[in-house]
């Protein structure tokens, strides 16, 4: 079998064009044959692989040939002509032979018969794995519903960091498919020029592929909006003569200008493209005729010196219009940009835009990462690549998001990075996305930094944490140590590297607590059913942990800390014999409270609490209200600690209510006997009997006390004395009864509860 596809994959020969015409008459006048294109893309990649060996380039023309015979693509041309296409523009991008054999097989395992073992046994792991990427990135629909989206997201990540060559063919193919889209039906049209702009422009641009980015978005904005391309294509039509005119004129002018400094340059005038225009018209709020600097010049020359030295001869020449200069020679953008950049007001007041750069620097914003085939050779010189460390992060940190809209909207921040540049009180630039906090600067700075952050100063000015830095701001941080991240700050930060850092530290201080809760409910719940914790092995424990799936004891503690199961089914797990019959109400709803002081711990309001629908919730009544039966309660889902239950007219509530979310119906157990305990204050004469008078009050409403104590409280205002003490009661109704009765006692001034 395997020697069958080898030979499928070997032995083929090319069919070639005419073969093809001959056996149908529907094969398009006047295209060029697919033999002559192969015969191009063979002579482009001799011309910059002169040692190369092309064989397996012209196997894989033949294996796609073979495949694709009787396809015909939409516009009736024959489907090889795209695969062929697809590998022109990645040798003019001056691609590597694994990403040219890609080219032309890419489309033989999703479109014809051919398996990725023909392909892997014909040309290679390397040319297999990366068919097998592009057929993948062409089966991801990105927009779905946002949880597969994302999805989809993170699957092209993956992709893309296996192998960047992966997402370099499918931009030829979709620069390639955007060129021949009109033969389409609308509605296809519609959709992959909305992808083209929204998923693969922006991709190509945080790549630096800038030719690509250009070519991609102008070609979608013509089918996403005609209307608007219309116009702003007539427009700039319109004023091509009197453009050039201009143009040439300032060329002119700027080459003589260099020549007479000594400074070798090529000078391009150019109109700027249709979409960017559209860009600029839609951001501004402003007419075509108002968009005055259409036009622009390029200026590449041999060296940085030169490059600022060309500067000089520019403003020395005409006006520079301020806040226009761009130094990105000095602080490259993330995609490795470089140039200088600034807009003058030029003859008759007309403004251009200038740009000004070195060959080099030329190459690396037209080809980004593309850039590195050509000099370097593959994968090794790519490693270091920042362009790729970015998506290596961008790989780490999604792997952390279990949210996928919060994954995709720190993707969107990274794919669109409309960047500010910002600096550090040393002068150290730091550049972050459009609308980033000082919060994102810290942790830009070092994950300590963000952690200890507590103010920030911006110019020499206090501000709050959310503010939106701008261009050119200075900014210092204020830490203080052993500060931690607030989960506010979640809401506010734009950066992945600030949200992923966050949140782990979050995660890993509320399963910490969530252990600390698990391990005393187990504790408590023990004590209560008369289990001995002290005779459960450790062993023991851990196959507990295991029947859960668990790894690990603390796990188990988590579990329970987080109100996944209740602690009595873990005790009935790991002390089966200890543990007594299960009694006829079951299904007892667990009970926990915080962690208190040993003096205080007390057995109470154990099982009075339930949540509707709801079984094994940990339910536990706030320390803040420590409310009894009878009062009208509210229970809050805490992060880790189970619900707890407030009374109505707690103040805390008000404050906590206000995430809406978390809000939980929540109500006292019918059956259920159980005491509650609550501290009372009373404040009486200091007279002798008093106290007496009290505790009889007590016994005779059968309110059992747990401890009391008189002090005297006299000063110079007043002989007053005050008890605190505390009581259990079964309810509301009993305490109100209570506490009316202590102020019927003469001499009683006051009748406090204490909450907490
Ligand atoms: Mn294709």
């Amino acid at each position: 079998m395997q020697a069958l596809q080898s030979c499928r994959a070997f032995c083929i020969k090319p069919v070639t064009y005419n073969e093809i015409v001959a056996a149908d008459p529907l094969c398009l006048p006047g295209q060029p044959s697919v033999d002559t294109l192969f015969d191009e893309l063979v002579a482009k990649a001799r011309e910059y692989r002169p040692k190369d060996d092309l064989a397996p380039l012209e196997r894989a023309y033949a294996f796609a040939s073979a495949h694709h015979k009787h396809q015909r693509r939409k516009s009736g041309e024959l489907y090889l002509t795209h695969p062929l296409h697809v590998g022109l523009i990645l040798a003019d991008m001056k691609m590597d032979m694994v990403s040219l054999e890609t080219g032309l097989l890419h489309d033989v395992v999703e479109d014809t018969v051919a398996t990725l073992d023909e392909v892997r046994e014909g040309f290679g792991a390397e040319v297999a794995a990366c068919v097998d990427g592009v057929t993948k990135l062409s089966k991801l629909d990105f927009f779905s519903a946002e949880e597969r989206q994302a999805e989809s997201y993170r699957k092209m990540l993956l992709a893309m960091v296996s192998d960047i060559r992966v997402m370099i063919v499918k931009l030829a193919d979709r620069l390639h498919n955007m060129r021949t889209l009109a033969a389409l039906p609308a509605e296809n049209r519609d959709r992959i020029a909305r992808e083209t702009i929204e998923i693969y422009a922006p991709i190509a641009h945080r790549l630096g592929m800038g030719k690509v980015r250009g070519e991609l978005e102008d070609l979608a904005f013509r089918y996403l909006d005609p209307m608007a391309y219309q116009e702003i294509s007539k427009s700039i039509e319109s004023q091509r003569g009197e453009s050039e005119q201009f143009l040439k004129q300032i060329r002119q002018t700027v080459d003589g200008e260099l020549r007479r400094e000594g400074i070798p340059a090529r000078v391009d005038g150019r109109v700027k493209r249709a979409y960017s225009v559209y860009l600029k018209l839609k951001r501004q709020k402003i007419s075509i005729e108002q968009v005055y600097d259409l036009l622009a010049i390029r200026i590449i020359t041999d060296s940085v010196k030169n490059c600022y030295a060309a500067l000089g001869v520019i403003h020395n020449q005409w006006h520079p219009i301020p806040g226009r200069i761009k130094d990105f020679i000095a602080i490259p953008r993330p995609n490795l940009y470089q140039s200088l950049h600034t807009s003058v007001m030029g003859p008759e007041g007309r403004h251009f835009e200038v740009q000004i750069r070195t060959e080099e620097m030329h190459r690396i914003a037209e080809e980004g990462i593309a850039a590195h085939w050509k000099y370097k050779e593959g994968r090794k010189g790519i490693e270091d690549d920042k362009r790729v460390a970015w998506l290596r992060h961008l790989v780490e940190w999604q792997q952390d998001m279990s949210d996928p809209s919060e994954f995709m909207s720190t993707l969107k921040v990274d794919l669109y990075p409309e960047e500010v540049y910002t600096f550090t009180p040393l002068g150290k630039v730091i550049v972050l996305p459009r609308d980033a906090t000082p919060i994102d600067f810290a942790y830009a700075i070092h994950s300590d930094v963000g952690h200890t952050c507590i103010g920030a100063k911006v110019n020499g000015r206090m501000v709050p944490l959310k503010y939106t830095l701008k261009n050119g701001d200075s900014v210092e941080i204020l830490t203080q140590q052993g500060h931690l991240p607030s989960k506010d700050w979640l809401a506010v930060v734009k950066t992945a590297r600030a949200r992923n850092r966050i949140s782990h530290v979050i995660k890993a201080s509320e399963r910490e607590k969530a252990i600390e809760i698990g391990r005393k409910y187990l504790e408590k719940e023990a004590r209560r059913f008369g289990v001995q914790l002290s005779k459960i092995t450790r062993a023991e424990l851990e196959a507990v942990a295991a029947s859960y799936g668990f790894g690990r004891v603390e796990d188990l503690y988590a579990g329970l800390g987080y109100g996944k199961f209740s602690a009595r089914q873990v005790l009935q797990k790991s002390a089966p014999g200890q543990f007594p019959e299960e009694p006829e109400t079951a299904a007892e709803p667990a009970v926990v409270e915080e962690p208190r002081t040993p003096e205080t711990r007390r057995k109470d309001g154990e099982a009075a609490i339930t949540v509707r629908g709801m079984d094994d919730l940990m339910v536990y009544r706030a320390g803040c209200c420590n409310p009894i039966r009878g009062e009208a309660i509210v229970g809050y889902v805490t992060r880790g600690k189970g619900i707890s239950v407030h009374s109505k007219a707690c103040p805390n509530v008000l404050n906590l209510m206000y995430d809406v979310e978390r809000k939980i119906d929540v109500e006292w157990e019918r059956t259920a006997k159980e005491s509650f305990p609550v501290r009372l204050i009373v404040r009486t004469d200091d007279r002798p009997g008093l106290l007496h008078q009290l505790t009889s009050v007590l016994s005779s409403e059968n309110a059992n006390i747990r401890s009391l104590e008189a002090k005297s409280e006299a000063d110079d205002s007043s002989d007053g004395a005050s008890v605190e003490m505390r009581v259990d009661v079964n309810d509301k109704k009993q305490l109100e009864k209570l506490v009316s009765a202590m102020r019927r006692i003469s001499g009683v001034r006051d009748v406090e509860r204490v909450m907490s």
